[in-house]
């Protein structure tokens, strides 16, 4: 590979090699991007492994952020891009299954890709472009498999979480798993109980986002891993029915939760119960909420206004794009047009404030303001009122009265 024909990503990162290089130590590029590049796919960052430890690399760079300073990694700014830097390292000391909580930094690269997962995980490239492959990890790039660095049992044994990337390696590239790496992920499967659901979320996540999501779900279904994380257990039939549905991809965690909240047929307490033990955020335990109820009215209607006012815009095509998955219908184009003529988009867009209402009934400020502005909200959206200062006070007037009748 020349120099020339680097991907710009890759160009871009070479002064950060040569300067640690001019310090007198040895720099490669790893991981994902050099993986990536071999494929021809997307790079998404780029990291770098030096011999430099942390507090040379500091050095050498002006601009840094500690960002997992202990375990080697420091990240370099340089022309509005930022670097994950690396010292070689080993993990020796693993406990209960899980990834070291202290490192040990060495000098050579060899020692450093041996503690990597996957052989198409432990290739580095240098700034020339010359591939070092210890693992033979190029051969399986190209037979498409995904091969455990070295003896199998014990890498899953050192750190539990390598089988679930197994899985999201086989979404995310369509690969298969080689057959011993295979059997020792089935024998070892249990082990996943030890790690941290943080963990095991993010790269579920990543799986369920995958191109080929049922691949890499079909592997987590067989080798029987969804028995050792929360909430699964007794799903084993609506988790493979989610296997009839097609590669579509799916674009943010939301969509993947309520996927999920619909096929696994939680109820409300134990859909919260599911989100919460996969420690999922509470911003995006909303989203995923809010998605779930659209689209289990979605089965039996059309958007309506007031279904689309709800939701806005980017939910609504999110729950569309998941009614495409399910029943092969849907128009995105159709809900665009329709939110564009909606009298109002939020709530901030009534012509009449809270303190408006207050002061032309003469009321003081209750449980009826509330009550009142979702009236004129609804008649609004179903085109009953107009969005106009007067019309709503005289609406409001007689919707007042009418309470008082009651
Ligand atoms: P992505 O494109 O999703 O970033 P990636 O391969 O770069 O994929 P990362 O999670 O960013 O994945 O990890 C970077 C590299 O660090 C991996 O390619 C692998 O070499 C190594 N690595 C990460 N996690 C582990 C682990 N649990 N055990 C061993 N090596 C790991
Ligand atoms: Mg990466």
């Amino acid at each position: 590979m020349k120099v020339e024909d680097f991907p710009c990503e890759f160009k871009k990162a070479i002064p950060i090699i040569k300067r640690l290089r001019q310090a007198g130590f040895v720099a490669y590029f790893v991981g994902g991007s050099v993986r990536n590049f071999l494929l021809g796919q997307e790079i998404h960052d780029i990291d770098i492994a030096t011999s430099a430890y942390p507090a040379e690399i500091k050095e050498i760079f002006p601009r840094t952020v500690d960002v997992g300073i202990e375990h080697g990694t420091v990240m370099v700014l340089y022309k509005g891009r930022s670097y994950e830097v690396t010292t070689f390292r080993t993990e020796s000391a693993y406990q209960d299954y899980r990834r070291p909580d202290s490192v040990i930094f060495v000098r050579t690269l060899e020692e450093d890709l041996k503690r990597r997962d996957f052989t198409i995980n432990a290739l580095a490239m240098d700034s020339n472009g010359k591939i070092i492959d210890l693992f033979a990890g190029k051969a399986d790039l190209q037979g498409k498999v995904i091969r455990a660095a070295g003896d199998s049992n014990e890498r899953f044994h050192e750190d539990a979480l390598r089988m679930m990337r197994a899985f999201r390696f086989a979404s995310q590239l369509g690969f298969r798993i080689e057959d011993t790496t295979y059997q020792a992920i089935q024998a070892n499967v249990s082990l996943l109980e030890k790690i941290s659901m943080e963990r095991i979320q993010a790269e579920f996540i990543k799986l369920m986002l995958g191109k080929f999501r049922n691949k890499g779900l079909r592997i987590f279904i067989e080798t029987k891993a969804f028995l050792h994380v929360p909430c699964l257990q007794q799903k084993s039939f609506d988790l493979k029915k989610l296997l009839q549905l097609p590669d579509d991809t799916l674009h943010t965690s939301s969509q993947v939760w309520a996927l999920l909240g619909y096929f696994l047929a939680f109820s409300q307490v134990d859909f919260h119960k599911f989100l919460r033990e996969w420690k999922e955020a509470k911003a995006v335990f909303r989203e995923a909420f809010l998605m779930l109820e659209l689209l289990k009215k979605r089965k039996h209607s059309e958007w309506t206004n007031e279904l689309l006012f709800q939701a806005g815009l980017d939910i609504a095509l999110l729950t569309e794009e998941l009614v495409q998955l399910i029943w092969r219908r849907g128009d995105n184009e159709k809900i665009k047009k329709q939110f564009a003529k909606l009298p109002i988009t939020s709530r901030s867009e009534i012509a009449v404030s809270g303190n408006d209402l207050q002061k032309e009934l003469n009321r003081k400020p209750g449980e009826w303001l509330g009550i009142m502005i979702a009236q004129i909200e609804q008649a609004i959206l179903q085109r009953k009122l107009k969005n106009e200062y007067q019309a709503i006070i005289e609406f409001a007037r007689s919707e007042g009265e009418h309470d008082k009748g009651r």
